[in-house]
């Protein structure tokens, strides 16, 4: 009796522990099958799927050329989930070039916004005398009848020269858009800021405090040997300062060209000249000869002098006696300085 119950409850429970493992087999099963077509070609196509969603984001922006891998994917039924991968993150790179040729391909774009961005910055953080976003010229007229008078026996003064091209020059550049124009003196006084006769810091800090964008010295030359010297036309000084040398240069070409067409002037070519006791600037050159040159650097922007025309040279000394040749000096200075900035007439 005992071991017939015995044999009932054993047989009841190895029913039971049957049933029980065909339940968990079934389970298995349908789990193994769902691992398994995980890893079949639809599901291959499923996961390609997820890369063309990538790749339809770059076709989204133009970039179609990876679009060829997805068909790849597709194509090899049997890839085993490492190539998969290795085929996933390979469009994945892809799609990271994709994105790179658009960021490459947004560069300009992005300047522009850097532009704006930088210019809204600079608009904020410059309140004072003149925006920012506008071009601010300050022209030097050289010399004057107080500090620095400079009228060699010549029938020409230098400081009236200067100041009548100076000012043809500011009204020139008054006719262009985007540009403010600032001269250190309307007439024969002395613009030294109180320094008393060193004028040439004078100038360089009034550029400074209306916030010059370029410093420019308007002068007329001479040899000191007296009269009649053979050296003759125009030339610009240029700072030998590294980080205003090649743009300098440019501008002054640039000048010089419009003076030798627009006036019988020589080109004499845009100079450097330095001065070693003066010591060095920041970037490890020594500094110009030339204070007002040397000055505007210090005080932050790159300063030149025209020199346009030797007063002690017959030729020369006939153009300078003329008002009209130094209004066409003015407006070619101008003119030249608008063409290096790409200024736009009003
Ligand atoms: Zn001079």
């Amino acid at each position: 009796m005992d071991s017939d119950r015995h044999r009932r409850v054993k047989t009841v429970l190895l029913i039971v522990i049957g049933f029980l493992l065909l339940i968990l087999g079934m389970v298995i099963g349908l789990l193994l099958g769902s691992v398994i077509n995980d890893h079949s070609p639809g599901s291959g196509k499923e996961s390609s799927g997820a890369v063309v969603h990538i790749l339809d984001d770059v076709s989204e922006t133009g970039q179609s050329s990876s679009l060829s891998v997805p068909d790849k994917a597709g194509d090899d039924e049997r890839m085993p989930a490492s190539e998969s991968l290795e085929e996933s993150s390979g469009a994945q790179a892809e799609t990271q070039t994709g994105s790179d040729m658009q960021s490459e391909t947004q560069t300009d774009s992005d300047m522009q916004t850097e532009t704006q961005a930088g210019s809204d910055a600079q608009e904020a953080a410059d309140s004072g005398e003149t925006p920012q976003d506008v071009l601010c010229i300050v022209l030097d007229p050289g010399h004057d009848d107080v500090c620095s008078r400079n009228h060699p026996d010549l029938g020409l003064n230098e400081q009236d020269l200067n100041l009548k091209i100076a000012k043809a020059c500011r009204d020139e550049l008054k006719t262009y858009e985007g540009v403010e124009v600032f001269l250190t003196r309307e007439d024969g006084s002395c613009p030294d800021n109180g320094v008393g006769s060193d004028d040439v810091t004078g100038r360089t800090a009034y550029a400074e405090s209306v916030g010059a964008d370029l410093f420019v010295s308007i002068h007329n030359n001479a040899t000191g040997l007296g009269y009649p010297s053979e050296a003759n036309g125009a030339e610009v000084y240029i700072s030998v300062y590294s980080a205003y040398t090649d743009e300098s240069r440019k501008l002054g070409e640039s000048i010089l060209s419009e003076l030798t067409s627009q006036v019988d002037l020589a080109d004499r070519g845009v100079l450097t000249r330095i001065k070693p006791e003066k010591g060095y600037y920041d970037d490890g050159n020594v500094k110009d000869w030339y204070y007002l040159i040397s000055t505007s650097v210090e005080r932050g922007f790159p300063g030149i002098i025209i020199e346009h025309a030797f007063m002690d040279n017959p030729h020369d000394n006939e153009l300078l006696k003329n008002d009209e040749n130094l209004k066409a000096m003015g407006i070619a200075d101008a003119t030249g300085i608008a063409k290096y900035y790409g200024l736009e007439k009003k």
